[in-house]
């Protein structure tokens, strides 16, 4: 990997040194980057707090660890739902007690980062923010795990700098999500990239979790590639599950039914199995 290495400077943060292992992170007493696979799962916004309540009660049963939910969405168009913002983020926050499950949420702007931390155990950077620097950079000054996505069309090089950015700041608790990069395939929202995760895993020590949901943007396709994600070692994944994906007011065509995903749960569980690690 040396001449992949050279790309970025030695000395950065981010790098994973000889014979350093995987630095893992603990969210609430769940670590992510050990010998567990953490699974995060949730809708993509906070609706209302009987859908997300039914959502957290049913993946919990499945054994999702985290609950993730937007209350700030970086939607394509104005017109689009935007979330419910801080209801949201109290709705997740409860919710998440309730069932002791951390919660995931997206964090858009650096002016939101005090609130979003109040209600929030990791706060998530999307796709859309990922060079985000001024948001980074304040991110490198809290003490909270931050998911950073993979950005739209981002290099690994890009990707990596990014986070080196929240980690210059500070903040070691960094963790990579891929999440599709945009190619040529309309077939797919994204084109999910697994050669990024054995690649980032070599070149970083930070866990490296897929959301085989945004990768896809196909409800068919995301247990086969969160299947594929756990056998290329990823540390985590975060899933869009919805009890009613046709009536979601995002992403129900990637949403995979609570019964989905306790599908998908079984699947990845021997996969796990056989590479020494475990889901829980
Ligand atoms: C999300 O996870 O809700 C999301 C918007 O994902 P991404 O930033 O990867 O598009
Ligand atoms: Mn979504």
């Amino acid at each position: 990997m040396k001449s992949l290495k050279k790309k970025l400077a030695d000395d950065m943060l981010v790098l994973r040194g000889v014979n350093q292992p995987t630095t893992v992170i603990d969210v609430k007493g769940c670590p992510i980057g050990g010998e567990s696979v953490m699974v995060v799962a949730g809708p993509c916004a906070i609706e209302n707090e009987d859908l997300l309540k039914e959502t957290a009660f049913k993946v919990r049963g499945s054994g999702a660890v985290a609950l993730r939910g937007g209350a700030f969405k970086p939607r394509t168009s104005p017109y689009s739902f935007q979330g419910l913002g801080e209801d949201g983020l109290r709705i997740l926050a409860r919710i998440g007690e309730e069932m002791n499950m951390p919660v995931v949420t997206e964090i858009m702007d650096s002016e939101d980062i005090d609130l979003v931390s109040r209600y929030a155990d990791i706060l998530q950077v999307g796709a859309r923010n990922m060079q985000n620097f001024s948001l980074l950079k304040k991110l490198g000054k809290i003490d909270k795990p931050v998911i950073l996505k993979r950005g739209l069309a981002a290099t690994i090089e890009e990707w990596l700098s990014a986070a080196e950015y929240i980690l210059a700041g500070g903040n070691g608790k960094v963790i990579l999500c891929e999440r599709g990069v945009r190619t040529s395939e309309t077939w797919t929202r994204n084109t999910l990239d697994l050669s990024a995760v054995a690649l980032v895993k070599e070149l970083s020590h930070l866990p490296v979790m897929v959301d085989p949901s945004h990768a896809t943007g196909v409800r068919s396709l995301v247990t086969p590639m969160a299947r594929a994600a756990v056998a290329a070692g990823a540390d985590g994944i975060m899933v869009e599950v919805h009890p009613h994906p046709e009536r979601a007011l995002s992403d129900g065509d990637q949403s995979l039914t609570p019964k989905g995903f306790s599908q998908l749960m079984k699947d990845i569980d021997p996969i796990a199995r056989a590479l020494g690690r475990r889901i829980y």
